[in-house]
């Protein structure tokens, strides 16, 4: 049998998803095994009101404390044009986004959703969130399968 072997598309938000804020750029615990794994499943970018600028920063500073993989530095990076992520702006009708807040979503666009809680102060360093949605993430790519 032929499979289609094409992966899907998984955006990732990174404020309060990946790391705290763009300012104090915490990782959020297991970030490492959660990129390395998810990375197996689905073709990843990142999608952020960030600036490009302050997004290469924060990658130069996650690589260099070993946080994340080294290839996160090379990540398509895109921006909504305002406040709400426009799924058509990844360019993929199957991708999925990552992401900590529900007000980013357009309406009508909520199936391609994968919510995360926030991750807030004090930041826990127990905090299981990226390990959960990692799970969710593996159950909607094994349901998408032909
Ligand atoms: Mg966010």
């Amino acid at each position: 049998m032929v499979r289609n072997l094409r992966k899907p598309l998984l955006c990732l938000d990174l404020e309060g998803t990946l790391i705290s804020k763009a300012v104090s750029q915490i990782p959020r615990p297991g970030l490492d095994v959660f990129l390395e794994s998810v990375s197996e499943l689905c073709d990843l970018m990142i999608y952020t009101s960030v600036s490009r600028g302050r997004v290469d920063r924060i990658r130069d500073l996650l690589i260099e404390e070993r946080v994340v993989p080294s290839w996160f530095e090379d990540l398509p990076v895109v921006h909504p044009e305002g406040t709400v992520k426009v799924k058509a702006l990844c360019g993929r009708t199957d991708a999925m986004l990552l992401d900590d807040q529900a007000a980013v979503f357009a309406t009508g666009e909520e199936d391609w959703w994968i919510p995360i809680e926030e991750f807030l102060s004090p930041y826990p360093s127990d905090d299981c969130e990226l390990t959960m949605a990692l799970a969710v993430i593996k159950g909607a790519v094994a349901a998408r399968q032909p």
